[in-house]
């Protein structure tokens, strides 16, 4: 059997991480989707099971209580989401492999526990100005919620070096897939 290979791709809110992990997935049957869990309001376009699963901030406790999570995070104030084991298993259990679109302290905590198992890509917007039109455009967080990303975005960034690969996702959201693409092929020809 192949060795067990985990694709993350980290990054700011609004770096565009999960526009490309969207296209991989529709060229890429390989792979399949990582769906965490979150304590964050499901927003109208979501569906519970295949965006997320919306748990209350009970059944989140719960769930750390019993060491349910590979990761979790606190990732906005009193907004959490995590990675759950048995997500991971569900996947590898289908001999796909497991594509996560978390956040950096997420991705950190995946490299601790699954070192070079797991490909850590960072999606790196241009500039600060970029970013923030992204985030604007979305039209799904008010100007209080874009303003709180936009602080963890530019410490996010700074982190950047830490991870496997950089895509510069500046202009063109096709030259980001692809190029992750071709280097996704190459981690899974590789049997590392
Ligand atoms: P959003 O609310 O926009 O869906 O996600 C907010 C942030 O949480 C994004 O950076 C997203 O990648 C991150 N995120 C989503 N799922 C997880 C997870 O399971 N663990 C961690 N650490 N971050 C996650």
């Amino acid at each position: 059997m192949d060795s067990l290979k985990i694709i993350v791709f980290c990054g700011p809110s609004g770096s565009g991480k999960t526009s490309i992990v969207k296209a991989l997935l529709s060229i890429m049957p390989e792979l399949e989707f990582s769906i965490s869990a979150t304590t964050r309001k499901r927003r109208n376009n979501e569906v519970e099971g295949v965006d997320y699963y919306f748990m209350s901030p009970k059944q989140f406790k719960s769930n750390i209580n019993s060491a349910a999570f590979i990761e979790h995070e606190e990732v906005y104030k009193n907004v959490c989401y995590g990675t759950l084991w048995k997500e991971i298993d569900r996947i590898s259990n289908t001999g796909k492999i497991p594509i996560l679109d978390i956040d950096v302290n997420g991705a950190l905590n995946i490299r601790k526990k699954y070192r070079d198992a797991s490909h850590i890509f960072f999606v790196h917007p241009g500039n600060e100005e970029i970013l923030r039109n992204r985030l604007k455009k979305r039209h799904t967080e008010n100007d209080e919620a874009i303003a709180k990303r936009m602080e963890r975005a530019v410490r996010e960034l700074t982190f950047s070096e830490k991870f496997d690969y950089i895509i510069y996702n500046d202009s063109d959201l096709q030259l980001s897939v692809n190029s992750s693409r071709e280097i996704i092929e190459k981690i899974i020809q590789t049997n590392i």
